[in-house]
């Protein structure tokens, strides 16, 4: 019997399309070659980032692209070989972040971070996953009076413009919230709002099993093939084929290559991340998420320890693993926090599935009734996918979105 609607790929963005789609009485497949929340869900840093209402810009002022070149920052890696292979979709990138053509972007980005965090709690609710929940904001860290009064003004802006909340807070407010940190911090910027969990992959599969309670069908399995059946589509799962009248393509970083076999072409292209647990040295504690903003690496106090993630590295998703960037981060880390042993037998590895113009992928495909996508998320797939299961939910009922879903749109590249 053909199944209602086959979602592939059970990242948060997958599973979140399939929650919302199966509680709204649709008989809902969905497929992965790995457990829930295995692969960019699950190593990401975990803060559900209300406060991110914009996207994050290729650098475009000569200094930095100075300090990038020689490549070896902590923030921004590249392998020069990808630079070659996507150059097309970095030169977009590029211009989509002068200031005129970004300005325009931000409002469109914004729409969906400020409803993230409330499709987040329905779910977080339907899922019992309170648990793996901590409500307390958290800090971004300066090492300079320049770039934190800098920042400071800067955030001022986004908060009368978006209602995002914040404290400044000086070196010894820092210290009160975090006295193992090291004291050469000048200050930091506390984000009041974003939630953080404390095992992402964790909070996927928690979404998974809620989508199990409602009825949902998980399959494990890798796609093979996909294509046009009658009305529908055929998804052919290692070796089986499965009918469905619609399919939503979820693959995050995986995705784009699957859509180009159905013909439209999206430039994707992936900023490369790490992340590895410590133990914390000597007793110390870490309480809050911390962005070391002027170095670019986070670490969060996680329940496998405490995880260190890195910036971006611009390479093939494919391509060998290169640890350099995590020794880099680990090593600036080690001045900042007391990290004693390293707990992961290796780093994990992962790409942000990113778009030319920063913003996902979302809705129908022109010319391929039945067919739906939702990738392209980014820096902050683990926030954005809910309200994207939402909006795509209301999407293919024939509702009218709660945001206009024109900017997200295949079509526009
Ligand atoms: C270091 C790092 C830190 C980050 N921190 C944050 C953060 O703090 N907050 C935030 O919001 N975002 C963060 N992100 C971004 C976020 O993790 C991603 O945007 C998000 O996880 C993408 O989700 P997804 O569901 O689109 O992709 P994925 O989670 O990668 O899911 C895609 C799924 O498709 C499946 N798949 C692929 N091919 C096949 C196939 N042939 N057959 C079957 N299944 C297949 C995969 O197994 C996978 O499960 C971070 C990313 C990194 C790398």
């Amino acid at each position: 019997m053909p199944h209602d609607i086959v979602v592939l790929g059970a990242g948060m963005v997958g599973v979140s399309a399939a929650w919302h789609l199966q509680a709204r009485g649709h008989r809902v497949t969905l497929v992965d070659r790995c457990e829930p929340g295995r692969e960019t869900s699950f190593g990401n840093a975990g803060i559900i980032q209300s406060e991110a209402v914009r996207p994050y810009a290729f650098p475009r002022d000569l200094m930095t692209l100075v300090r990038v070149l020689p490549n070896r920052r902590v923030d921004i890696r590249y392998r020069p070989g990808a630079l070659v292979e996507s150059a097309v979709p970095l030169l977009q990138y590029w211009r989509n972040s002068a200031p005129d053509r970004y300005e325009r972007l931000v409002p469109e980005y914004a729409a969906l971070i400020r409803r993230a965090q409330s499709s987040h709690a329905e779910m977080i609710s339907a899922a019992n996953a309170d648990t793996l929940i901590r409500k307390e904001g958290y800090l971004e860290v300066f090492r300079t009076v320049k770039a934190f009064e800098a920042a400071c003004q800067d955030a001022e802006q986004i908060a009368s413009r978006f209602g995002v909340r914040f404290r400044a807070l000086d070196a010894k407010a820092l210290r009160r919230m975090e006295p193992d940190l090291t004291e050469r911090l000048v200050g930091a910027i506390h984000w009041i709002e974003p939630w953080t969990a404390t095992d992402p992959g964790a909070l996927v599969a928690a979404y998974a099993e809620s989508f199990k309670a409602l009825g949902g069908q998980l399959v494990r399995g890798s796609l093979q093939e996909l294509s046009r059946k009658g009305e529908g589509w055929q998804a052919t799962i290692d070796g089986k084929d499965v009918v469905a009248r619609q399919v939503v393509l979820a693959m995050g970083p995986w995705s784009a290559q699957w859509l180009a076999k159905q013909g439209p072409a999206v430039p994707l292209f992936v900023k490369r991340g790490h992340h590895m647990h410590y133990s914390p040295r000597g007793g110390a504690v870490l309480t809050h998420w911390v962005l070391d903003a002027e170095v670019g690496y986070l670490l969060a106090p996680m329940r496998a320890g405490i995880r260190l993630t890195t910036g971006a590295e611009l390479t093939a998703q494919e391509s060998p693993p290169s640890y350099r960037q995590l020794a880099a981060a680990e090593a600036a880390a080690r001045e900042f926090f007391p990290l004693g042993d390293r707990l992961d037998p290796k780093p994990w590895m992962g790409g942000r599935p990113c778009t030319p113009d920063m913003k996902p992928v979302i809705g129908s495909v022109a010319d391929l009734p039945g067919l739906w996508v939702a990738f392209g998320h980014g820096h902050q797939g683990f926030t954005l996918g809910p309200i994207t299961g939402k909006l795509l939910g209301q999407m293919m009922d024939g509702e009218t979105p709660d945001v206009d879903m024109g900017p997200y749109r295949v079509e526009r590249f």
